[in-house]
């Protein structure tokens, strides 16, 4: 079936006459003693409909998290100490200040790299035990050779983690690939209101599945039932979300581009990301950001409303272009979302 069809259908629970339409959302911390579960930092059944479907959409087992840094920090956790895992230097600042933190505990030995430069990406996964995708990355929306990528690590005996936050399922399935684990932020399109935080990561393989359960249990960054809800919720819709936001991107990336005081466009041909540079620099962007009204000011993707943010004035991101703002595609109508850019520009 399509993915759309999927989305819809999957994860519904008992199909009985008489049962609800949607499952249940269960508020227990405990289960009654003599069943398979016991203590609901192991399981909830509230989870499944969420698990259901993105694995569906993925090709392979979700099992969901906290957030999207508590699924990272998991599949990280699988590695043992002192292994090395090298990532692109320009990954999500979240994922990289979880990095240099377990290196700076000597946890791990981090390795970050210009992933677009093959042969320093060769060189740097032959001691590798993981090496982390993101594809597109976020901000620059980089887009790497996912699968020459997976056959590299595997090459190099190193597991392969892909970050599809981005692409959703619906654009990129990593585990087709052969990707060990894909990783998402769940706060985002999958979601996709703005109203929740929640992750998960997806794998085919019994051990990782395995694994990852048993790290969300040890380390307790289990997802509460209403946050499962409402992320299984904004799963059903995502296709028509996606659809609808990435063709407003589209254009909104060609007017851009034409505009006279944007000096740079990036747009990875899908997806609801536009990232651009403001003529002027950082204090140029701001200006935009303060003018926007229909836009909102605020980090964070993915949501039903377009949000716009100067990423350079976050500590780990002053590599970047001090102009550049990223852009999240919501629904509103293209020529609003024009009017209001124009103005502000
Ligand atoms: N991966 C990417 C690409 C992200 O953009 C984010 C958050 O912005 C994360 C992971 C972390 O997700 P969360 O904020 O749900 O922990």
């Amino acid at each position: 079936m399509d993915p759309s069809t999927l989305a819809v259908t999957l994860g519904r629970g008992a199909e009985n006459p008489g049962d609800p339409v949607n499952a249940p959302v269960t508020f227990t911390s405990t289960y009654r003693a003599g069943g398979d579960v016991t203590y609901a930092r192991d399981d909830n059944p509230s989870w499944h409909p969420f698990e259901e479907i993105l694995g569906g959409l993925e090709g392979g087992t979700a099992v969901a998290f906290a957030s999207g840094l508590a699924a990272a920090s998991a599949v990280i956790e699988t590695l043992p100490a002192g292994a090395v895992v090298v990532a692109p230097a320009d990954a999500y600042n979240g994922t990289r200040r979880l990095l240099a933190d377990l290196e700076s505990r000597k946890r791990l030995r981090v390795n970050l790299i210009d992933m677009r430069g093959w042969e320093e990406t060769e060189e740097a996964c032959e001691d590798a035990d993981l090496l982390w995708v993101e594809s597109p990355s976020n901000p620059l929306l980089s887009i790497f050779d996912v699968d020459g990528l997976v056959q590299l690590g595997h090459q190099c005996g190193a597991l392969v983690a892909v970050d599809n936050t981005f692409a959703t399922p619906l654009r990129q399935r990593p585990l087709d690939f052969g990707a060990d684990v894909v990783v998402h932020s769940a706060t985002k399109l999958l979601a996709g209101h703005s109203d929740v935080v929640m992750g998960a990561a997806v794998a085919v393989q019994d051990d990782m599945i395995d694994a990852l359960r048993t790290r969300r249990s040890l380390h307790g960054g289990v997802p509460g039932p209403m946050e499962a809800f409402l992320a299984a919720r904004g799963l059903r819709t995502l296709a028509v979300r996606l659809e609808r936001a990435e063709t407003t991107a589209v254009e909104l990336e060609v007017r851009l581009a034409d505009h006279s005081a944007v000096e740079v466009v990036r747009y990875p041909g899908f997806g609801s990301m536009v990232s651009f540079d403001v003529e002027g620099g950082a204090k140029a962007a701001d200006r935009v950001c303060e003018q926007v009204q229909v836009i909102v000011p605020a980090t964070s993707l993915g949501g039903v409303e377009t949000t716009i943010e100067r990423r350079s004035k976050w500590a780990l991101e002053t590599h970047l272009p001090p102009g550049l703002l990223r852009l999240s595609v919501g629904l509103e109508h293209v020529e609003d979302l024009w009017d209001d850019l124009a103005r502000a520009l």
